[in-house]
């Protein structure tokens, strides 16, 4: 990405050549405000299609991207450098979200019946839950399909219009998935990208009349944008990053854990908010362990099998992690000298103290901490010593213990013998806790994020001698009344 100081437009470039791949508009305060006002009339006539239209249309969707998957991955690989084939997957992933909120959208959100217990046995109730209006949806360069899609296509499904400001280094794939939609959606604009720095969003964000902001990037944004989002009392769903933990137990099966722990710490050239950046190995089988993991990340180059570091500046950020580990720990592969830019090697490093930048903070790069615990519950204990709780590894033969362990991991995600398996099921809630941020994209949780509850309760018939909500109320109604809750709750039960 270049920009000129006085340019209007900005470009976006291919992080491995330098080579601009498109120039794109940075949309004004004024422009943004435009695209919210179109978003707010296309919203109301979205929500009037109803549901059964809305599938039809999502589903056309998911249509028109999966036959575009080759066209669009080839996009994604130019502005983010990632292999096409690693964006291509991407794509697959965020084709099985869309299909999935498109078809579950009225079953989660929907009006239902609900029961009324015996002191409201004479009211009917529902529940539904009710689109929000427009949502703005703010994404990252990482996954620049994937991660925007998982809430694109939630609130989209949820009867919403979103006006989307993707990441500055991949403004064209924004663009592009909003001119794919249009081929689904001619007659509104339901779904738009506004494209620009981060003043663009900031515009987004401020503006009253959305309803909702789905940020993705940095804690640091994240709280910038929740200010901003403040002045409006507008409620945001925060997916931040993490430190994310893996941990080796004693009966893990080592050469799987090893083959995960690799990919899921450098694919992407490490840059996956989910990625694997910190690894805790059981003692006993630590040596067995980093003996395959020394092997199986032998064959492992950059610009091979990942590409380079999207971001140019966070280049400085790697390089003091790996410096800093470096210094304290003892280096298993690469080192200091990995940063080759816009490229960075793998890297291992192991007995670096819990205290160094390396292990507390996000790294965003092919590098990985490794180090020995004494079990599987100081392994633990160490994971959760983290400002961080996005997701995490468990690797163990035991599925119970190993379900145990995900349990009591302080994370939204936990993934067993397995990495990053939980955003391919798209049934299952994708978010974290504390510095990783709050709420949900992805599965019944994700659609409920973008819609509002609805409680309706209606009085079937009066109750004789129990009109509790009036005036005339007296003693022998509430007497009548203090007796059948001591009945129904007033037995105390061991
Ligand atoms: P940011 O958090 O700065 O950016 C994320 C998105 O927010 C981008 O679209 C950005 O636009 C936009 N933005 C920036 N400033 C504002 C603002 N004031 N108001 C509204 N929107 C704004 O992340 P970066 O891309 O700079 O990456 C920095 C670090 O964040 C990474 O190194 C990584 O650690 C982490 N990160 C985590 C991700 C995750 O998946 N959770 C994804 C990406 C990054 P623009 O790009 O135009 O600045």
């Amino acid at each position: 990405m270049t920009v000129t100081s006085e340019s209007t437009t900005f470009d976006s470039t291919n992080p491995a050549t330098g080579e601009v791949v498109g120039s794109y508009p940075k949309q004004t305060a004024e422009e943004v405000r435009e695209a919210v006002g179109r978003a707010e009339e296309a919203a109301r006539w979205w929500a009037d299609l109803g549901w059964a239209e809305r599938r039809l249309r999502l589903l056309d969707f998911k249509a028109v991207l999966t036959r575009e998957a080759r066209s669009l991955a080839r996009l994604v690989h130019e502005e983010t450098g990632k292999p096409v084939g690693d964006a291509a997957l991407e794509i697959v992933l965020a084709v099985t979200h869309l299909d999935w909120a498109a078809r579950n959208a009225r079953k989660v959100l929907g009006p239902r019946r609900v029961r009324t217990d015996l002191v409201t046995l004479n009211m009917a109730a529902t529940l539904e839950y009710l689109p929000l209006g427009v949502v703005g949806v703010i994404g990252p360069w990482n996954y620049p399909v994937f991660t925007p899609m998982g809430s694109i296509g939630y609130a989209l499904a949820a009867g919403n219009a979103v006006v989307f400001k993707p990441s500055e280094y991949t403004p064209g794939v924004g663009v592009r998935l909003a001119e794919l939609f249009r081929e689904s959606v001619p007659e509104q604009p339901v779904f738009q990208t506004v494209t620009g720095l981060g003043e663009t969003g900031a515009h987004l964000a401020g503006d009253p009349r959305v309803k909702k902001i789905a940020f993705t990037g940095s804690t640091a944004t994240a709280k910038r944008v929740m200010a901003a989002c403040a002045e409006n009392l507008t409620p945001i769903v925060a997916e931040c990053g993490g430190k994310d933990a893996f941990i080796v137990d004693a009966d893990a099966d080592v050469a799987a854990a090893a083959d995960a722990c690799l990919w899921g710490a450098m694919s992407n050239a490490g840059q996956t908010c989910v990625g694997v950046e910190r690894v805790y190995v059981v003692d006993a089988v630590y040596e067995p362990f980093m003996k395959a993991l020394r092997e199986k990340a032998a064959g492992i180059k950059a610009g091979e099998q990942y590409g380079p570091i999207t971001m140019p500046g966070q280049l400085d950020v790697i390089k003091r992690h790996i410096d800093a580990a470096a210094k304290s720990g003892k280096v298993v592969l690469g080192g200091p000298e990995s940063v080759r830019a816009p490229y960075v090697d793998p890297v291992i490093v192991e007995d670096v103290p819990e205290d160094s930048p390396a292990v507390r903070e996000e790294t965003f790069g092919p590098t990985i901490t490794v180090r020995r615990t004494r079990d599987a519950q100081e392994a633990l204990e160490l994971a959760n010593a983290s400002s961080y709780g996005l997701a995490g590894t468990i690797f163990s033969r035991n599925a119970r213990r190993a379900t145990e362990l995900a349990r009591l991991m302080r994370s939204g995600m936990t993934a067993i013998n397995s990495v990053i398996s939980f955003a391919a099921i798209p049934a299952l809630p994708f978010g974290g806790v504390g510095d990783s941020g709050f709420g949900r994209i992805h599965g019944a949780d994700g659609l409920r994020e973008f819609a509002r509850p609805k409680a309706i309760s209606r009085q079937r018939f009066a109750v004789p001698g129990m009109n509790l909500t009036s005036f005339t109320r007296g003693e022998a109604e509430m007497e009548r009344l203090l007796k059948l809750v001591t009945f129904i709750h007033g037995r105390r039960k061991r």
